[in-house]
C-alpha cells in the first residue's frame, strides 16, 4: 500500500487533460500550490516504547515480528481518509505508533494484551489500515506508548464446510486473498467494498462494512455466523453452531462494529456461496434522481434480487465519475440524466429470472436500458476510483467522501440538506465545489447516500475539511440520517455518538468496555465518547 496515498504504488493514476483543466480553471489551483513531501523527508515522532517493554514484547512474538523502525511505523500512522493523506504530506513531525507487533497466534495476542494492560501501553488493532474515520490513529490517551497490532499473519482459511456453506477465515486476510482461497474450493464470499483489495476480514467485521454487492449478498454483518475474539479478559467464541438461536441477546453484535475497542477479532465464521454460474449486467438511465430513487425503492421492496443496485445523481453522472472515465466526457457510459447499474448472479436460470423481473420494475418506473456494456465497464473499473484522489490532492484540490443512510421518505430532503451544507462550507472557505452523490445501498425501508465533494484546498486543508465535516454531521443527525452507514465511527465520528445512540446507549458501551478491557488499553479515543 502506498504510504501517502491509495493502493498499489505502481498503479499511479494521472489526471486526464479534462480533469486537469477542471482543477486549474474551475477550482483555480495547481500542483504549484502543493508542497510535495518525499518519504525520505518525513520526520516521524521517535518511538516512546521503553527498552524493557520492547524486549518483553519481542519475547512474546519473536524479534522478527516486532519493529520500532520509522519505515514500519509510518505506514500504520493512520488510515486512508483525505485528512490522513494530507497529514502524511506534512513537514511537521508526524505521529505514529511506537512499535508494530505482528502476533501469529491467539495466545500471543492474549500475552501481548496482558503485558500492555500491566505496563500501560495502548494497542491499536490494525487490519488493512483503510479506515477513513481515524480508526487506526495512534491515540495514546493516558498511556505512555501505543502499539499497532497488525493482524496480517492471521491469513488462513481455517475451515470450509461445503454442506453448511460456512467458512472460517483468518482476520488478517485481505478481500482478494480470502476470495482466492475460497475460489480454489468453488466458493465465494461476495463482499466487495471499494477498499476490497486492501481491507481485511477482521476489519470488515470490526467496522460493519458494506460492499457493492450487498444488495444481493447482504452487508458483512449479515454474513457473519461466528467470531473468535481475544479480549484482555479472555478468548470468546461467539456464535453457536446452527443457523439461529434465541439464547438471549446476540453477543456477536457486540463485536460487529466494535472497532477494536472490546477485543481483537482473530477469525470470522462466514456464510459463503458457490461461485455463481452466471453474472449479468445492465445499465440504466433515469430522467432525474427522484425518478431513479423511486425505481430503486420499488426493486428493493418487490425483492427481485439484483446483486448490485446503485444510482448516480445528475452531477455524478455528468462528471462521469460513476464509471471513473474522464471528468466531463459524455459517452455511452455517461448519459444525461441519472446513471444506474444493476448486476445479477446465481444459477443461470435464476440470474436470468432476477434480471428480467428487475428490468420490468425499472422500466415501469421510468428507466431506460443502456444495455450491459456501461455496467460491465463500471464493474471492471470499480476499484480504481480511489486512485484518482491522489493526483487531485497533489494538484491542490480537496476531495473527500462521506456517507449516511435514511428512510425513503427522507432521502431527497437529506440529500439536498447535505449538498447545501457542503456547498456553503466550501464557499465560506473561498472555494467553489462540486457535490456528487449516489445511492450506494438499498433496503426495503430506505437507502444509503454516498457523497463526494471536490473543491480547492484553502490554507489549512485539514481544518477546512474537519469543520466542513462537523457541519455535515450535525445536519445528518438533525435531519434523520445516521453519522455512518458503513464507514464506522473511529475517532472522527466519536463526538456524535451520544446523539446517534443516546446517553444510555453510551453507558452500555462503556460498561462492556469496563468488563472486557478494564485497563482501557484497546484502541483508546475511538468509538465510545
Ligand atoms: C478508498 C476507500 C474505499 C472504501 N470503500 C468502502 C466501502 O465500499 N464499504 C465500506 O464499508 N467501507 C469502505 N471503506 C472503509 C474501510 O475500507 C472499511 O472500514 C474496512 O472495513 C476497514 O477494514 P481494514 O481491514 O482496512 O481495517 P482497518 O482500517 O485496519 O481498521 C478499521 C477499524 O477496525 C479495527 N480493526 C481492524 N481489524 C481488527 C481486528 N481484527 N479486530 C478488532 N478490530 C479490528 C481497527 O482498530 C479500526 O478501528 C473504504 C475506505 C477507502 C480508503
Amino acid at each position: 500500500m502506498q504510504w501517502d496515498g491509495w493502493g498499489d504504488p505502481q498503479h499511479k493514476a494521472a489526471l486526464s487533460a479534462g480533469q486537469l483543466a477542471m482543477v486549474n480553471d474551475l477550482l483555480r489551483v495547481s500542483a504549484d500550490d502543493v508542497d510535495a513531501v518525499a518519504f525520505e523527508e518525513v520526520r516521524v515522532r521517535p518511538s516512546a516504547l521503553a527498552d524493557a517493554d520492547r524486549d518483553a514484547l519481542a519475547e512474546i512474538v519473536g524479534e522478527a515480528h516486532l519493529s520500532t523502525a520509522d519505515g514500519d511505523r509510518l505506514p500504520r500512522a493512520g488510515g486512508k481518509s483525505t485528512p490522513d493523506l494530507l497529514r502524511r504530506k506534512s513537514r511537521d513531525e508526524q505521529d505514529a505508533p511506537d512499535a508494530v507487533v505482528l502476533p501469529g497466534t491467539d495466545d500471543e495476542i492474549a500475552a501481548v494484551l496482558a503485558l500492555c494492560a500491566e505496563r500501560g501501553i495502548a494497542v491499536v488493532p490494525f487490519g488493512g489500515g483503510t479506515s477513513v474515520v481515524g480508526g487506526v490513529d495512534p491515540i495514546r490517551d493516558r498511556f505512555a506508548a501505543c502499539l499497532s497490532l497488525d493482524l496480517r499473519r492471521f491469513d488462513a482459511l481455517e475451515s470450509l464446510d461445503e454442506t453448511n456453506q460456512e467458512a472460517v477465515l483468518g482476520a488478517g486476510l485481505t478481500g482478494p486473498a480470502a476470495e482466492a482461497l475460497l475460489a480454489a474450493r468453488g466458493f465465494e464470499l461476495g463482499h466487495y467494498p471499494q477498499s476490497f483489495r486492501y481491507a481485511t476480514i477482521g476489519g470488515f467485521a470490526a467496522t460493519r462494512s458494506s460492499g457493492q454487492d450487498s444488495a444481493g449478498y447482504g452487508r458483512f454483518d449479515d454474513m457473519v455466523r461466528g467470531l473468535r475474539v481475544v479480549t484482555p479478559r479472555g478468548v470468546l467464541e461467539l456464535g453457536r453452531p446452527g443457523p439461529k438461536n434465541a439464547a438471549g441477546p446476540d453477543l456477536r453484535h457486540l463485536f460487529l462494529g466494535s472497532e477494536g475497542v472490546f477485543g481483537v477479532i482473530t477469525a470470522v465464521r462466514l456464510r459463503v456461496h458457490a461461485v455463481p454460474e452466471t453474472k449479468r449486467y445492465e445499465a440504466w438511465t433515469f430522467p432525474d434522481f427522484a425518478t431513479g430513487a423511486d425505481a430503486l425503492r420499488a426493486v428493493a421492496q418487490v425483492g427481485t434480487g439484483p446483486t448490485v443496485l446503485r444510482l448516480s445523481d445528475e452531477v455524478e453522472t455528468a462528471l462521469n465519475l460513476a464509471t471513473v472515465d474522464e471528468a466531463g466526457a459524455q459517452s455511452a457510459a455517461a448519459p444525461a440524466g441519472c446513471f444506474a447499474v444493476t448486476a445479477f448472479e446465481g444459477p443461470a436460470h435464476l440470474g436470468a429470472e432476477r434480471h428480467e423481473a428487475t428490468a420490468a420494475v425499472l422500466r415501469a418506473h421510468g428507466g431506460t436500458s443502456l444495455g450491459p456494456e456501461p455496467a460491465q465497464h463500471w464493474a471492471e473499473r470499480r476499484f480504481d476510483g480511489p486512485y484518482l484522489r491522489d493526483p487531485l490532492l497533489a494538484n491542490g484540490a480537496l476531495v473527500e467522501t462521506l456517507e449516511t443512510a435514511t428512510s425513503w421518505t427522507n432521502l431527497l430532503a437529506l440529500k439536498q440538506a447535505v449538498t447545501e451544507t457542503l456547498q456553503a462550507k466550501f464557499t465560506e472557505f473561498g472555494s467553489v465545489s462540486l457535490v456528487l452523490c449516489h445511492i450506494s445501498h438499498v433496503y426495503d425501508t430506505g437507502a444509503s447516500l454516498y457523497f463526494t465533494v471536490i473543491g480547492a484546498q484553502r490554507g489549512d486543508a485539514i481544518a477546512q475539511w474537519t469543520q466542513t465535516k462537523a457541519a455535515v454531521n450535525d445536519v445528518l443527525l438533525a435531519q434523520g440520517g445516521t453519522i455512518t452507514h458503513h464507514h464506522a465511527v473511529g475517532a472522527d465520528h466519536r463526538a456524535w455518538m451520544t446523539d446517534e445512540i443516546g446517553p444510555l446507549g453510551v453507558d452500555i458501551l462503556r460498561a462492556v468496555k469496563a468488563t472486557l478491557d478494564p485497563s482501557g488499553i484497546l484502541n483508546p479515543g475511538k468509538l465510545i465518547p
